[in-house]
């Protein structure tokens, strides 16, 4: 259902009510929610968030800081939604929530936030420019001395900066490879051996630059099993910030400029689970948009394939917008097991969120830290894990930022990335 359409403040508000009206307030989300959790609070809990929701939609509470703050606090992880035995369709209202407290007036993003957001979203090749100085001032350890110099301490971007391993450079098939190293992706990398059909890679707009092994493999496995793979230069950021920040109006125009990219293709691949949902839920294209552990999975060519065996232990990071929003989360684990010699187990507290969730881990730091210390503590208990899948560029690099120094005992990657080495990706 496409939900991403700007709205009046008097449509908002009867929206909130009508389906707030549907809580019956019986509680069984309160104890799934990890802000609950964490600061046990009603009013940081899905029943709490909800009362307060109907109450501004009424007009019984005021649309303050105080309301405004329990809302930025909600991760929109929806697990409280995926148990919900009324169907409460809590990721609509939080959205729909946002966008009222957007259209108040009460809170404003900076000027120079909103046009970055803005501008990168639908100018998702500059990153490709930054590119080289990006890897750059990476290698020259530029964030990791921002980051100590203690003014940045505070901040989950320079953090994430500092921390991350170097980027990387979009994937040259062997036989076209030269010493130069390129800035974009081909527009197409045909099949190789029998042709399957023809698919399209979404990129994502930070992830083209973050997660480019991610990608470089999604197209090294697809072209191995016989898929020729569109990259359309003309595809923009799938909008999920502004869906999720009361921006809805954005995330629409991108949906469509989403839309007329990606034409005529057997699926759209989405390699993040959280681009994955913005595209799912809110696209009107003809094509499937289908997560690459799903699409791999239903395959056919694998017969013709040689995976290296791998005798580590593997834990695997369920997303909660694979989890919760795709209930795709059983493709990343029958993924992996195509691995000969693997373990796996599903890293322990994966009902609960990471903390990275969009820009939650800018926006509410300490927060997303202590969510994310659960997942570090989880992985440090096994001592044979040695590698850490997950299918979201987010919790990769918010989990990859927090196991910083630890990159020689656990290494973190998406599930394709570890399977495209054993068949022979470089
Ligand atoms: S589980 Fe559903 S009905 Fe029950 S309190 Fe939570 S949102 Fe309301
Ligand atoms: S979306 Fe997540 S953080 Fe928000 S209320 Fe539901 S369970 Fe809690």
């Amino acid at each position: 259902m496409v939900n991403n359409i700007k709205k009046s403040s008097e449509k908002l508000s009867e929206f909130i009510y009508k389906e707030t009206n549907r809580c019956v307030s019986c509680g069984l989300c309160v104890p799934h929610c990890p802000t609950y959790r964490l600061l046990a609070s009603e009013a940081d809990s899905p029943r709490g968030r909800i009362a307060m929701m109907s109450g501004v939609a009424q007009g019984k509470i005021t649309l303050n800081k105080r309301f405004i703050l329990h809302m930025d606090r909600c991760l929109t992880c929806r697990a409280c939604e995926s148990v919900c035995p009324n169907n409460v369709s809590y990721g609509q209202l939080i959205d729909h929530t946002r966008h009222l407290i957007v259209q108040s007036e009460h809170k404003k993003k900076s000027i120079l936030r909103r046009f970055l957001e803005r501008q990168l979203a639908f100018k998702p090749w500059c990153f490709n420019r930054m590119r080289g100085w990006f890897n750059f001032l990476q290698r020259k350890g530029l964030f990791l001395w921002l980051f100590k110099s203690g003014s940045f301490e505070k901040t989950g971007l320079i953090e994430q900066l500092a921390k991350l391993p170097p980027s990387s450079f979009p994937y040259v098939p062997e036989k076209n490879k030269s010493k130069t190293k390129p800035a974009l992706w081909q527009t197409v990398y045909p099949a190789e051996g029998n042709k399957r059909g023809e698919v399209g890679l979404f990129l994502g707009c930070v992830a083209r630059l973050t997660d480019v092994e991610t990608l470089n493999a999604s197209i090294f496995v697809l072209n191995r099993l016989g898929y020729t793979v569109h990259v359309p230069s003309s595809q923009v950021c799938c909008g999920a910030v502004h869906q999720h920040s009361g921006e809805p109006d954005i995330a629409f125009e991108l949906s469509r400029q989403n839309e007329s990219a990606f034409t005529g293709l057997d699926a759209i691949i989405a390699t993040a689970s959280g681009c994955g949902v913005q595209l799912n839920e809110n696209s009107q294209s003809l094509s499937p948009v289908v997560d690459i552990s799903k699409f791999l999975n239903m395959a056919g060519g694998w017969e013709a394939v040689n995976i290296s065996p791998l005798p580590y232990k593997v834990a695997v990071h369920e997303p909660c917008t694979l989890r919760n929003m795709l209930k795709d989360h059983a493709y990343p684990y029958q993924l992996i097991e195509r691995i000969p010699d693997i373990q796996m187990i599903p890293l322990a507290g994966n009902d609960q969120c990471c903390g990275a969730a969009g820009t939650y881990f800018m926006d509410q730091t300490e927060l997303a830290r202590k969510l994310r210390d659960a997942k570090i503590t989880a992985v440090m208990e096994d001592d044979a894990i040695r590698y850490l899948v997950t299918s979201n560029v987010g919790c990769a690099m918010h989990i990859t930022t927090g196991l910083h120094g630890m990159a020689d005992k656990v290494e973190v990657m998406h599930p394709v990335t570890l399977l495209a080495r054993q068949m022979g990706l470089q």
